[in-house]
């Protein structure tokens, strides 16, 4: 594949980060990768095992020359990150971020963008309860979508040339506006995994009453939970301080559906049960058809996705 940008900055080197890395350099889309993150720890875990082809101990020397500079810490560290390396982006770079939230970032991150360069933000919807800049992997992004969301004036040129990166790195495109975005990964994502925390919990003080029974029977359902609520705390906890309304309403509307089930477990409503669980099968099946995922007990993520 043809090489897309000259020289790409990765800042924080964290899962999303080193899986594009990987991705990069698998199917030849950029000349160089170089990259920066915050502690010494994990740039000379990413130097050590060759990460970037350059590791710079700020932020603001790693983008010096970039073409295009990916944000990729979390939510809370955007708007420090983005004023650091404002004055000395290239002009006529982009740079945009893969944060799980759009309209924080765009509040934080555009008002330190300078003139002629492009911010383009974008969220590969892609990823694994690991984290760190060993756990990346190539095709992390295969079949997976990235929703870019180009702020307006930025030429359609640059939209193009990122979007082609993604397709490169076997993700599907799709632009889409932040209070869309926010609305959309807060039901398919940011809820669900407020869910599987809290669930954890409970099952975590129970514990202490049963002893170690949890564990020892943990069913698959328990299981799938403990998978995602075992995600890394700052990535969501930013996540929740940022996408505060649309979490708020999805759970609003989800704590509401849970009253009506206990009802009808209480009233002994098997009829509102079944055709509850019947429809909520159909959208597994959805699902599955539409490549998202695989029929597989363990959700199929590491035995399908590598
Ligand atoms: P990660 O594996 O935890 O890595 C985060 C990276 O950011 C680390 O290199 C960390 O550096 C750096 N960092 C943290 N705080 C920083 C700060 N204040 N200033 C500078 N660098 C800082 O995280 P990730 O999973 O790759 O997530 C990165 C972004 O992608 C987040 O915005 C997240 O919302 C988004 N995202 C995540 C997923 C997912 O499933 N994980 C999916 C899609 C999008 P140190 O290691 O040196 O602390």
């Amino acid at each position: 594949m043809p090489v897309v940008y000259g020289r790409v900055a990765l800042i924080g080197l964290g899962l999303i980060a080193s899986s594009m890395s990987h991705a990069m350099r698998a199917w030849g889309l950029a000349g160089e990768i170089v990259g920066h993150a915050r502690t010494e720890e994990t740039r000379r875990i990413a130097a050590e095992i060759g990460l970037c082809d350059r590791v710079f101990e700020t932020a603001a020397e790693a983008v010096q020359g970039a073409d295009l500079v990916v944000l990729c810490v979390p939510v809370g560290a955007m708007a420090s990150v983005a004023e650091e390396i404002a004055p000395h982006l290239k002009p006529g770079a982009t740079v945009t971020d893969v944060g799980s939230v759009k309209q924080a970032v765009i509040d934080a991150v555009a008002p330190h963008i300078p003139e002629g360069v492009h911010f383009i933000p974008g969220h590969p919807l892609a990823g694994t309860e690991h984290s760190g800049p060993r756990s990346g992997f190539a095709t992390l992004f295969r079949n997976r979508w990235c929703l870019l969301v180009p702020s307006e004036g930025v030429p359609a040129e640059a939209v193009a040339r990122l979007r082609s990166l993604w397709e490169g790195m076997g993700a599907n495109v799709e632009e889409m506006d932040a209070a869309h975005h926010d609305l959309v990964l807060a039901v398919t994502s940011h809820t669900p995994h407020l869910i599987a925390y809290t669930m954890v919990g409970v099952a975590d003080d129970l514990r202490r009453v049963t002893d170690s029974e949890v564990i020892k029977y943990s069913a698959a359902g328990f299981r799938d939970f403990t998978r995602i609520a075992a995600s890394d705390p700052t990535m969501w906890r930013d996540v929740f301080l940022t996408n505060k309304d649309a979490t708020l309403e999805i759970l609003g509307r989800f704590t509401e559906e849970l009253f009506a089930l206990q009802r009808a477990i209480r009233r002994g409503d098997g009829d509102h049960l079944h055709a509850y669980f019947t429809r909520t099968r159909a959208i597994r099946r959805g699902i599955i058809e539409a490549g998202q995922d695989t029929d597989a007990p363990d959700f199929g993520r590491m035995k399908a996705s590598r």
